[in-house]
Parts: structure tokens; sequence; C-alpha cells
């Protein structure tokens, strides 16, 4: 069990990271970081102002000519190296994830896996950023289309994927060529500080990489988004907050990606192999207690097999232990805080009120720290808060269909659309209905997605852009069009 913060990778920094040197917030401030686990301080970091954002922003000006000068083999040795160091030092990565996060120490390490790999995968794509030549139709001149780095980029990060939702705006970044400014979530901002250290050790020169954790996240991101240098603002986050910024962004004119809420369905087939559907079901829900934008929110099973996947799935949950996240033994950890206890319990209460029955769960483990059981909800109404709402919890609610239309018609009720999952044996129909799905990404016959060599993205309010392959460093990119006559 982790006890202090110099256990962990050599010394965790607490303070803000800027222009490569480790500096406390101008006003003194700092904030705690809590034990989602018990409720508990797991240290202090400082609590980055206005004046603090704008220094940041200064370094990374200041680092920006240099840094779209390097060359891209240079940019990607320094990236690969990234990789390199964070997979050598994931089980720490792993333990510190886990205590400021509250996921379990396995999710955890599937995190550090997959956040690393971003570092990889953009080293590879640093040096593989093409342009074009073609003829103009007229035949009066060539266009030469060239990409260059958009400038310097804040990155604004949530609490749910501490090290990879950051890795997933840095590595494109970098590979185009862009300095960049980091607010991460300020549940869990000791990731992103450990970050920083890694990325210096890895060769990155200072002010590349800004860190800035601040409680006065709306000022200090409304800061940067008015200064004239700050070009791109990548956020992940819940639709909510990705309105007001796009908001924000619109007095400057700034280039947006936005990576938002979901509300996944997950349609289960009478022809699907249910041992499979089951297995895909337990890692779209409970992977992160299902505290993650891709978990599976509302599940349609048709008919005749709703009845045997509730009771498979029931009966997998309720083998789930729940407890203090960086124990082995457990798989399913606290959620974030006391506020997202409430929030499940509301509707929990909120779905039975309306005549759903609960198959296991639905209730919260008599332990201190922010826990809620893991719970199958069925004879789900179609009224119920649950399906039109990010549960961000171990809860799965599930509802009948009887026809493909219907399932397709109830799949797309709903303004998000990130992730969609189908189970089906009969690969046409999952093509087919996977094309009519309204949503960035689908799960056909598989309960996960995420994949940084795949364009992770969403449609209507699940954001605008994508993170991960190739499409991925284009958002850090902007195309220069040269008409030539020769
Ligand atoms: P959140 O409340 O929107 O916060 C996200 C980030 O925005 C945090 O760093 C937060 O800082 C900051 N923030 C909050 N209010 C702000 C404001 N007015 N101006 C500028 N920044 C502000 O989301 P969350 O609760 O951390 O994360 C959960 C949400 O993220 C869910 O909706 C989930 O679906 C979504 N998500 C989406 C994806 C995806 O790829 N589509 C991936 C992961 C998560 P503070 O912490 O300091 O408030």
């Amino acid at each position: 069990m982790t006890t202090s913060l110099s256990d962990l990778l050599g010394g965790v920094p607490t303070d803000l990271h800027i222009g490569g040197k480790d500096v406390p917030a101008q006003d003194g401030g700092r904030f705690d970081v809590l034990d989602p686990a018990t409720g508990g301080v797991i240290g202090s970091v400082a609590d980055g102002g206005v004046a603090d954002a704008l220094a940041a922003v200064d370094a990374a000006d200041s680092a920006a000519e240099a840094w779209a000068a390097t060359a891209p083999r240079q940019r990607a040795e320094i990236m690969r190296s990234a990789f390199e160091l964070m997979t050598s030092q994931a089980d720490d990565y792993a333990r510190l994830i886990s205590w400021e996060n509250g996921k379990a120490l396995a999710d955890a390490r599937g995190e550090v896996a997959y956040a690393a790999e971003f570092f990889r995968w953009y080293s590879e794509e640093a040096v593989r950023i093409g342009g074009s030549l073609t003829t103009a139709p007229s035949g009066a001149n060539r266009i030469v289309v060239t990409h260059q780095p958009v400038g310097v980029c804040v990155l604004v990060t949530p609490w749910n994927f501490p090290a990879a939702m950051a890795t997933r705006k840095i590595g494109p970044a970098l590979a185009a060529g862009c300095t960049v400014i980091l607010k991460p979530a300020s549940d869990t901002p000791l990731t992103a500080l450990a970050m920083a250290k890694t990325l210096e050790a890895a060769g990155v020169p200072p002010g590349v990489v800004n860190v800035l954790p601040g409680r006065r996240s709306g000022a200090i991101v409304s800061a940067m988004l008015h200064d004239a240098r700050v070009r791109k603002l990548s956020f992940t986050g819940s639709t909510e907050v990705g309105r007001i910024l796009l908001r924000e962004a619109a007095d400057q004119v700034i280039n947006t990606s936005m990576e938002l809420g979901g509300n996944a369905p997950f349609l289960v087939f009478a022809d699907a192999d249910l041992d499979s559907a089951v297995d895909g079901a337990m890692i779209a829900k409970m992977r992160n207690a299902g505290e993650a934008c891709t978990a599976a929110n509302r599940f349609y099973v048709e008919s005749p097999v709703a009845e045997e996947f509730g009771r498979r799935l029931a009966e997998r949950m309720a083998t789930l232990s729940v407890g203090p996240a960086t124990a082995e033994e457990n798989q399913v950890g606290p959620l974030i805080n006391a506020d997202a206890v409430a929030k499940v319990e509301g509707l929990v209460s909120d779905a039975v009120a309306r005549g759903a029955r609960a198959l296991v769960g639905a209730t919260r483990p008599d332990r201190p720290g922010f826990y809620y059981d893991p719970t199958v909800l069925v004879d789900v109404t179609t009224d119920a808060q649950i399906l039109s709402e990010e549960i961000f919890g171990p809860v799965a609610p599930i509802v009948t269909f009887d026809d493909e239309r219907e399932s397709i018609r109830m799949a797309n009720a709903t303004e998000y659309g990130l992730v969609a999952y189908v189970y089906t044996g009969d690969l046409a129909r999952g093509l087919r209905v996977s094309e009519q799905l309204e949503t960035g990404m689908v799960g056909l016959n598989r309960g996960l997605v995420s994949d940084p060599a795949a364009p992770f993205g969403g449609v209507k309010q699940s954001g605008i852009g994508r993170e991960g392959g190739h499409e991925g460093v284009l958002d850090y990119l902007e195309s220069k069009y040269v008409a030539v006559q020769w």
C-alpha cells in the first residue's frame, strides 16, 4: 500500500511546472488532493492562478519556435524515450493513478500501458507528416500543401484517466511541433505533474510541456484563451463545460477539439454469443467502475435473450470485490468523490421508483470512502433518468427491444454520440446497424474500442475532432497552401 508521494517515481513533484522549473503559485496558494478510498489527504499541490497561467503561456510561447524547428526525427526520439521511461515506471504510475483516482490497480495498469502507447504511436507519426503537390485544374499552376504546427496549445483534461487523457493530447501536439500548457483536473493533478518529470527526463526541452494545476479552472483557462499567443484548445471533459469553452474560444477564434460526454448504448441481439456479450458488457461497463466516457450506459437486449443476459450479467457483477483500489485483490474501487456516489444513488432511486428491479446491488457498502456496489437493473422504463444521463458508476440498466429498427431508434435517442456496442452473430447485421448508429465509434462484438492507433471521438454533443490514429495529429496542424507557378 502506498504511504508517501516520495515512495513513487523517485518523488512526485507538487508545484506548478512552468518553463522547465517546478515553481509555487505566485500567490502561494495550494490545495489538497484527496484519497477517494478514505476521504483522507494524499498531499497538497500548488494552486495555479491567472498570473501563473499567463507565465505558462510565456514559457510555451518562448519555446514554440525552437520546438517547431526541431527535426521531426529528434522529436520522435524524445517521445520514444518518454514511452520507454513511462513503461519502465508503469508500476509506480499505476499506484499513483489508483491512489488519487480510486480505480482498481488492474485498471490503472491498463491505463498506463494505453497512456504510454500514445508517446510511441506519435513518435512514429512525427516523421510521417506529409503534404501534397497537385496541378491546378486550370493547368495554370501547382498547388503545394504543407502542414505546420498550429502553435501554443491549451490542454484541459478530466480526472477519470489522469494519464491517458494527457498523453492522448501531448503526444500528437509534440509530434506536430506544438508547445503546450496542460491543465489537469483538480481531483487528479499528481499524475500530470509526475509526467512532466518523465517528459523532462526523456529530453523534452523546458517550456515545451507546462503543467498547471489550479482549482480556479474557469478563470485560468479563460485567461489563456483570451491571450492572442494561444492558438489551440483541446478539451476532454463534460459536455456542459465543453459548451462554455467553445463560447470562450470563439472570442479569439481559437482552433478547438472537444472530447465530451457519452451515453453509450450496448445492443445485444438474440443471435449473439451470450457468453461473449456478457464478457464485453463487463469490460464496457466496469472498466474504471463505470467512470469512463465510453462506459456502456444503456443496455438494449432483444426480448428472447433479455432475461438470460440479465441473469448472467448480475451473476458476474456479484463476484466483483469492492474495496480500496490500491489493494491488489479489489476489482472495483471507490468513485471519485461523494457527489459521484450521490448522483449514482439518485439515478438508481429514480429508476426503481419508476418500476425497475435490482437483480444485484443498488446498495452502498458499509465502509468509509466513496463506494457503490455493482448493480444490474431490469424492467427499466424508457422515461428513467438513468437512460438519458451519464451514470459514471457501476450500474447496468437493461431495457428490452423487439426488432432491429426499434433497437436503433432507442440507441440514437440521445444528444450524445460517442460510442455504441453491438453484439450479434450476423456480421451483415452488425455492419448494417453500425452504419446507422449516430456515434463516432462502434464496438462490434467487442467491449473495448480505445486504441492509440485508431481515431477516437464523438459526433453530436459528444465532441468535435479525433484523438489517436493519424487523424489525431491533424488536429494540431494547419494546412498551408502555396500556389506556385513555374
Ligand atoms: P469536467 O467537470 O468537465 O472537467 C474537465 C476539466 O475541465 C477539468 O480539468 C476541470 O477542472 C476543467 N473545468 C471545469 N470547469 C471549467 C471551466 N468553467 N472552464 C475551464 N475548465 C473547466 O469533467 P470531469 O468531471 O473532470 O470528467 C468527466 C467528464 O469527462 C464526463 O462527462 C466524461 O464523459 C468526459 N470524458 C470524455 C472523454 C472523451 O474522450 N470523450 C474522455 C474522458 C472523460 P477542475 O477539475 O479544476 O474543475
